[in-house]
């Protein structure tokens, strides 16, 4: 740290991401990167033609994506925003939304961002507690005083709250934003974006990261009221016009357009997720139910950190967080079947049971 930085920074705790290994032979299944690779109509636009465009500047207005976004969801094209991930699109509406000392609530555990953007921004973090059995308690979302962030499904534990409760927790904060984080959506749980012909004070935010298998292209988004959506604008183009460049703006085009792929792939991912769940119990774990493309499990008989590193040691990388009320699980991202046929044949070594 130089001393130079702000004082409000010195105590900032950034974000860890999970670990991007250089070692190819690791079976990847840490950050719940989608294993089917994007749409090959994304790979397509990105000719030669294309690169020899990079000499100029992006369109600021992303007007190709936001448009075949707004198709996709049938609502207007001012309807959408896009951010450089959605990381970004999060840390605009901190910016745009969530004043400095005002309430930020969301649960916990969820999103490790949250948090962080609560700290970066100046609000203040409330985190509210999941149950006992790692839920989001809808009760305890309704009627506050300041912003609401909710990932749906939640992360890490890939339960989704039902769209009845999510409505309730809408209609009764109608003076407070509320911003759905849906960053799994795609792997089995319902989105309320249709609740924005109903409802302004909600935002909700994807990213093409998860079920589109765009991670590296860094393209995330929001839908709102063109109200909201102009207000995110107002801090985009405050702040960095070209948010993303032009073989993102492209490639997540093509892959949104690209419905019968992003059908075929995300079935894949559910189907494999459900044969997985029944292997880990029969093998004595306890799975949430999930709705997104990983699972959150806790052994019997191994603490989370052993399974962590066994599995490690087998060159399979999964995510360990190590702090209450989770330390017993690991999240495990569903990769290809035969990925997780790997990981089931090293757990069974794990807990001594051969093959
Ligand atoms: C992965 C993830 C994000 C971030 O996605 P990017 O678009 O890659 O920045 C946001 N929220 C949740 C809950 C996530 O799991």
């Amino acid at each position: 740290m130089s001393r130079f930085l702000k004082k409000q920074y010195q105590n900032l705790e950034p974000y860890t991401p999970g670990e991007q290994p250089k070692n190819q032979k690791l079976i990847k299944l840490n950050t719940n990167e989608n294993p089917f690779g994007p749409s090959p109509r994304a790979a397509a636009v990105i000719s030669s033609g294309e690169v020899s465009k990079l000499m100029l500047y992006p369109d600021p207005e992303a007007s190709e994506l936001t448009t075949a976004i707004a198709q996709y969801y049938n609502l207007e094209k001012e309807q959408v925003a896009v951010g450089n991930g959605s990381d970004e699109i999060l840390a605009f509406s901190f910016m745009a939304y969530a004043s400095e000392g005002s309430n930020i609530w969301f649960p916990d555990p969820s999103y490790g961002f949250y948090k962080v953007y609560a700290d970066i921004y100046r609000s203040k973090a409330g985190p509210i507690p999941l149950t006992e059995d790692l839920r989001i308690d809808p009760k305890k979302y309704k009627n506050l005083n300041g912003t609401i962030l909710i990932a749906n499904p939640n992360a890490p534990t890939g339960i989704a709250l039902n769209l009845n409760d999510i409505e309730d927790i809408i209609a009764s904060n109608s003076s407070n934003l509320v911003i759905i984080d849906e960053a799994y959506i795609d792997f089995g749980a319902k989105s309320c974006v249709p609740f924005l012909q109903k409802y302004d004070n909600l935002l909700v935010i994807q990213t093409f990261s998860k079920s589109r298998s765009l991670a590296g292209a860094r393209v995330g988004f929001a839908m709102g009221s063109k109200e909201l959506i102009s207000d995110l604008n107002r801090i985009k183009f405050s702040f960095n016009p070209y948010n993303l460049n032009r073989l993102s703006i492209s490639a997540a085009a093509a892959a949104i357009r690209d419905e019968a792929y992003f059908q075929q792939t995300r079935q894949t991912i559910i189907k494999t997720r459900e044969t997985f769940t029944k292997q880990l119990k029969e093998l004595g774990f306890t799975v949430l139910p999930s709705s997104a493309n990983f699972v959150f499990a806790k052994s019997s008989r191994l603490s989370g950190e052993e399974y962590f590193h066994g599995l490690r040691e087998r060159n399979i990388l999964v995510r360990y967080f190590g702090k209450e009320p989770i330390s017993d699980y690991v999240r495990i991202t569903i990769g290809r079947e035969e990925d997780m046929e790997q990981l089931i044949f090293a757990t069974k070594e794990l807990l001594g049971k051969g093959n």
